[in-house]
């Protein structure tokens, strides 16, 4: 999925924003940038790749890597990064849950198989894997494509993995108003398949719960890694 500026909210993307930063998991960033134009930001990282590759030793008249400095300043902020941007974050039209008050035990609203398209923050090479989200309707209720529009959200940034599956729990918590969140993700780390130990088969599975889902002895937890552990 690429970003659709029309299904943006950014009232709402700066709220997460401020809550994340208050419960220590926001992305570090320097205030520096943030009203700093797309253009600017474009040709800022252009020029600086440009010195990158000239100190490779690259030459940027052969006409196939000329345009690789413009290429990778559209990439990084147009397509990689831009969950950096507040604004960017999804609308999430709630609507009112009308089973709320009627006794339905625990149960949740889950999604699997959801993308993870992610860049590893310390080397600048692709994290990808899948990731499983779930909650307890309280009083809002998310239509499923939200699920998948707040994880993209939060992978378009540079990201360690622990903290990615921690900004789409607090998030979709801020978003739906209940601590009953599950995130489950296995992801592969190509600075582990590329370089470093070179294991190309290993993967990374992080787990962040809240409410319900935190107790250690309770069902819905249970049924919730039972289900994220399943083969799609
Ligand atoms: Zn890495």
């Amino acid at each position: 999925m690429a970003l659709q500026k029309e299904k943006t909210d950014s009232v709402l993307g700066w709220e997460v924003h401020d809550h994340l930063r208050s419960i220590g998991i926001e992305t570090p960033m320097t205030p520096n940038t943030t009203d700093m134009m797309d253009k600017r930001k474009l040709s800022i990282i252009e020029d600086h790749f440009e010195k990158i590759m000239e100190t490779l030793g690259l030459d940027l008249m052969d006409d196939s890597m000329q345009d690789t400095p413009r290429r990778m300043a559209k990439m990084y902020v147009n397509e990689l990064f831009w969950g950096l941007d507040h604004k960017n974050f999804p609308k999430c039209t709630a609507i009112k849950n009308k089973l709320a008050g009627v006794n339905t035990g625990h149960s949740f609203v889950l999604e699997k198989g959801i993308t993870v398209n992610s860049v590893c923050e310390h080397h600048f090479v692709p994290i990808y894997g899948r990731a499983t989200v779930a909650y307890v309707p309280s009083g809002k209720v998310l239509g499923l494509s939200k699920l998948n529009r707040i994880v993209e959200y939060f992978s378009r940034r540079p990201q360690v993995q622990e903290r990615l599956t921690e900004q789409i729990r607090a998030a979709l918590s801020y978003v739906v108003e209940t601590p009953d969140v599950a995130v489950y993700m296995d992801a592969e780390h190509f600075c582990v398949k590329t370089r470093g130990v070179q294991d190309e088969n290993s993967s990374t599975v992080t787990l962040s719960v809240g409410g319900i889902f935190a107790e250690d002895s309770s069902d819905t937890r249970r049924e919730f890694l039972n289900l994220a552990r399943m083969p799609s």
